[in-house]
């Protein structure tokens, strides 16, 4: 039995209007996230080695 999911998915940790993600773009891993006015995605690079290495490897361009 699900209730709505907006109610209490989350945990409250007292900020508000965090709708901006960096998310690393080898892992996907939600890095932080971000005080933003709407939903933005951003791709970045955790901090595990394995990570660095493939966005430098790639000469650090996303296309
Ligand atoms: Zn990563």
């Amino acid at each position: 039995m699900r209730e709505d999911s907006s109610a209490s998915a989350v945990q409250d940790s007292s900020q508000e209007n965090e709708l901006g993600v960096v998310i690393c773009k080898s892992c996907n891993e939600v890095i932080y996230t971000l005080p933003t006015n709407g939903f933005t995605k951003i791709a970045g690079v955790c901090g595990k080695a394995e990570c660095q290495e493939t966005s430098s490897r790639s000469g650090g361009r996303p296309v």
